[in-house]
């Protein structure tokens, strides 16, 4: 165990689940942990406070995104299709 400059992050799993999954898993948690922007102040002080909910630490925003990161492609999508409802 202990994190080695190979596997970065995930190397708290050990030898187990294989190589490509912790690789995947160690990619979203990077972009996980990584100083997120906050949709209503633009300061990046957002942090995941659990999964899908995301909060400000500058202006105390709490907002719903991805659970792993705070916009997806998906949210996106959905927020424009929220949109169009709105203007009929
Ligand atoms: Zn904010």
């Amino acid at each position: 165990m202990g994190r080695t400059k190979k596997v970065g992050i995930t190397g708290r799993f050990g030898a187990r689940y294989g190589s490509t999954i912790r690789k995947r898993v160690r990619e979203i948690e990077e972009k996980m942990k990584r100083p997120h922007k906050c949709p209503k102040c633009g300061t990046k002080a957002v942090k995941r406070i659990s999964v899908g909910i995301w909060q400000c630490r500058k202006c105390n925003h709490t907002f719903t995104g991805g659970a792993y990161i705070p916009v997806t492609g998906v949210g996106k999508a959905v927020a424009r299709a929220a949109q169009r409802q709105e203007a009929k």
